[in-house]
This record gives C-alpha cells, structure tokens and sequence, in this order.
C-alpha cells in the first residue's frame, strides 16, 4: 500500500488566536513494503506528520494517500476506520495504553474492537506473543507485572494483532536499555523483511535511519527539506548540519576508515 503526502499543511488550533503552523506544503511518497525514515531536530515537524498516516489529523491544506483512500480537510471518523486498521501507529511509549486484567485480553482488545471474533483475536495473540519475543507464559499474566521491556513487546503485539500493512515507529525503543533498543529495532526489521510490512520510522536517531532504512526524510521547520536513499543523505554533512542533524557515528567512522585507506593507498603508490 503506497503512501502518498501531496501539498501537506497543518496548523494546530487553526483559525484561533493560538494558531500555530507546524507543517508547510509538504510532499512525500512512502511506497509500498520500503522502511522509511523520517527524521529531523525537535520540533520540526515529525509527530505533527506521523499522526497524518492515520487520520488522527486531518491536513488543514492538500491531501494524504493511503493506498486507494485519501484523507482530506473534513472527513468524518467513520470513513478512517479501514485506514486505522491498515496502518498501526507504536506511540512513544506504548506500554501506557495498556490497560486489561491479563496480557492475552490485552493484545484481543483492539481486533475485537474491529469486529474480529473472540476465537481469531485470540489465536492471533498467542501467535504473536512469540514473534515479539516473549515467552507464551505471560499471556496470562497481567501486563503490570511484567518488566519495562517487555510491557513495551505487549503494547507493540496489541498493534501488530490488527494485521497492519503499514506500521509508523515514533521513537519505539524511548527509555530502553542499548540491548532493549537494538532488540526492537531489529525484531521490526525483521517484520518488514519477512512479511513485507511497509515501515515509517520517525527518529532522531541517525544511528537507527542509517542502519536500518531504505529511504530518508529530513524534517525542518516543518517542512520536508530532503529525501533520498540514506547512502546520499549522509554524503553532504554540510548540509545536514544546517539542519541541525549530525552524521550518524557508523558513517563518521567508515568515512575516517576511507580516509585513512585512501592516505595508506597513497603512500604504497608513492613508493611503489
Ligand atoms: P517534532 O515531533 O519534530 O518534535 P512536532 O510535530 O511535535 O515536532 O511540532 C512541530 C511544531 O508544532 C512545533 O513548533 C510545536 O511546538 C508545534 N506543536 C506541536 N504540537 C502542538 C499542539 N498540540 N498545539 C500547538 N502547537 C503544537
């Protein structure tokens, strides 16, 4: 399923004193089974996107393209049901959503909420439980008893159990130790190699858009300054520094690598 931002505005409390414009013409084509990233320094603009690929905002201006649906000014909630089970969003933070006596209720509740029988939620969360790497004995537990970490691989099955083909990343391994957070990222990964899963990564982690990425989009002052394949991107640090963004350390340390091949190269030429 394509994603298509076409002319994207936004204003938050648009037509009141406190108006404040946080997106500006904005355009950006996610297609269908890549991992895009979309990254940019603090209030530019990343979470006022993000919550565009659902429907939980509107643009003030131009159009989103969710596969064969468009979501414009002024669509009613009824008509962003299907695009809320197509495309699943994993807050900062998701493990404060959950909410039910045992962790098997928990990951049910949103299929069941989309008319998913009992016996189907059911058998997707047992089948998830494993692919988010947690053992079947937690189903019966109650989510509040389980470790930081692994409340987050919950609140992640919760979204996974609605079937998405697109899943939106905010930050999803926030507060989470290094080994947690390469876990997750990896687990995703994963996903979107082997079931195909669109991904929409929002960061400020160069680290993870340059490992794991297929295309980039830099944010700045609410608009969509640059996009291109990470390789490109993180060629112009000159650029990317006027936007505030640093060289991810991987690339920082292959480019001393090169540099320093390239001096030893020199040198064998020079005896040679
Ligand atoms: P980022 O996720 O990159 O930090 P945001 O999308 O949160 O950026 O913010 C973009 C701009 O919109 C910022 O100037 C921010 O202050 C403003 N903004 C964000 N949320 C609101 C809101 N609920 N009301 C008013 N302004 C907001």
């Amino acid at each position: 399923m394509d994603i298509k931002l076409q002319q994207v505005s936004y204003a938050y409390s648009m037509g009141t004193p406190f108006e404040k414009r946080a997106l500006f013409d904005v355009d950006l084509e996610i297609p269908s089974k890549t991992y895009q990233a979309i990254i940019g320094h603090t209030g530019s603009g990343k979470s006022t996107i993000l919550q565009h690929f659902n429907g939980l905002l509107k643009p003030s201006k131009g159009e989103v393209h969710i596969g064969e649906r468009v979501i414009v000014a002024g669509k009613k909630a009824k008509e962003l049901k299907p695009i809320r089970q197509k495309v699943g969003i994993v807050f900062q933070f998701p493990e404060h959503q959950l909410f039910e006596e045992t962790v098997l209720k928990d990951i049910m509740f949103g299929p069941m909420n989309f008319g998913v029988s009992p016996e189907e939620a059911e058998q997707r969360a047992r089948d998830l439980v494993g692919l988010v790497g947690l053992p079947n004995s937690v189903l019966e537990k109650s989510p509040f008893d389980l470790s930081g970490g692994q409340m987050r691989r919950v609140a992640i099955a919760g979204v996974l159990a609605l079937q998405p083909e697109v899943i939106v990343l905010d930050e999803p391994t926030a507060g989470l130790d290094p080994r947690g957070q390469r876990e997750i990222m990896d687990m995703f990964y994963q996903l979107h190699k082997e079931q195909g899963l669109t991904t929409i990564l929002v960061t400020h982690s160069m680290e993870d858009a340059a490992r794991y990425a297929d295309n980039l989009a830099i944010m700045h002052e609410g608009r969509c300054v640059l996009t291109g394949a990470p390789r490109d991107i993180f060629a112009d640090a000159k650029t990317l520094e006027s936007y505030r963004l640093e060289l991810p350390r991987i690339i920082k340390f292959q480019h001393k690598v090169e540099k320093l091949m390239d001096k030893k190269l020199s040198k064998i030429c020079l005896t040679e």
